[in-house]
Formats: C-alpha cells, structure tokens, sequence
C-alpha cells in the first residue's frame, strides 16, 4: 500500500514552520496533500484561495505535493481519498496534549489511520500564523516567518 499523508491546516497563512515540516516530511511519504481545512462558520483572515496559491507557489517543484481544501471531518476525508497517515508538527508540549485527543479521537473514529509527528526545528518553535497575522496587521515585515515567494 502506498504511503499518503495529509497535512491538514489552516494555513492562513504558511509560515516557515509549515513549510519545514512539509519539506521534511518529502523522503517519508510517496504523497502529501497540504490540505487547507475550511469551515463554514470561521472565514479565515486571507481568503482560502489565496492561501492556496500561495502553498502551491511553494511547493512547485515538489513532485510529490499536493494541494487541496477540504471541509468537515479530515478522517472523511482521509477515507475519501485513501490516505493512510496524518502529519502534524509538534512544537510544545500544549501542542502534544491537543495532537494527543484530536490523533486517539481519529484513530477511534478511522483505525487504519496514523497520525505522524515531526518535532519542529528548534528557530520555528515560537513560530505562528496568528503571529504573522499580527504582524502583518500592524505593519510590521513578516518576511523573515513566511517562505521565499509569498508576498502579501
Ligand atoms: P491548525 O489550524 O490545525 O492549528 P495550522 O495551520 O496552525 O493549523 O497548523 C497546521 C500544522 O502545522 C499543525 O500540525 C501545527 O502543529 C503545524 N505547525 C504550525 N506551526 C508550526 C511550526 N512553527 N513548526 C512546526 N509545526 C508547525
């Protein structure tokens, strides 16, 4: 069976934490699906299809990834498409103890999934969208937290 992973987020929008994890995570799987998770009563704070381009502009010569948006629960969606591993970063320990409910709940609901964690790289530990955000917000340069090519 062919090893494909979804990493499901809001990505709104792709910092270089993402994008780390992403690129680590190449040599491990035949196939990721960055998935942009959508819901219906939070409208994000750059629209979903901006935040496309933009994963898509930084992962253009990565043969093996792939961009989509989804809605609704990510095991439906893992089981629509035959996707056999969830991908998440780890950054500190509150990270662990929600990746832990939300990795066992989905685990419970769809057995043959695994959930994969990759620990971030210590300089993208403090690393956030909504830091961009604010940044963003206030004028600041968010240059140094976002990959090469995304410009807002
Ligand atoms: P969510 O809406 O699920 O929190 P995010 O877009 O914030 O989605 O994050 C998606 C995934 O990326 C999560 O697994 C999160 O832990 C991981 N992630 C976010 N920022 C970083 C970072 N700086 N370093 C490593 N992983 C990160």
């Amino acid at each position: 069976m062919k090893r494909i992973a979804v990493f499901p987020g809001s990505f709104d929008p792709i910092t270089r934490g993402h994008e780390s994890i992403v690129r680590r995570a190449v040599p491990l799987f035949e196939k990721i699906i960055v998935a942009i998770g959508v819901n219906a009563e939070k409208a994000g704070f750059f629209p979903v299809e901006k935040r496309r381009e933009w994963l898509e502009k930084v992962f253009e010569n990565e043969s093996t990834v792939h961009v989509d948006i989804y809605s609704g629960l990510t095991v439906e969606y893992c089981r629509k498409n035959e996707i056999n591993f969830i991908l998440r970063g780890l950054r500190t320990s509150a990270d662990f103890e929600f990746e832990r409910s939300i990795g066992q709940i989905n685990k419970k609901m769809f057995p043959p999934i695994e959930t994969v964690f990759l620990l971030t790289i210590p300089e993208y530990t403090a690393l956030n969208s909504s830091i961009v955000r604010d940044i963003i917000r206030y004028g600041g340069d968010p240059t140094p937290f976002v990959p090469e090519g995304v410009k807002f």
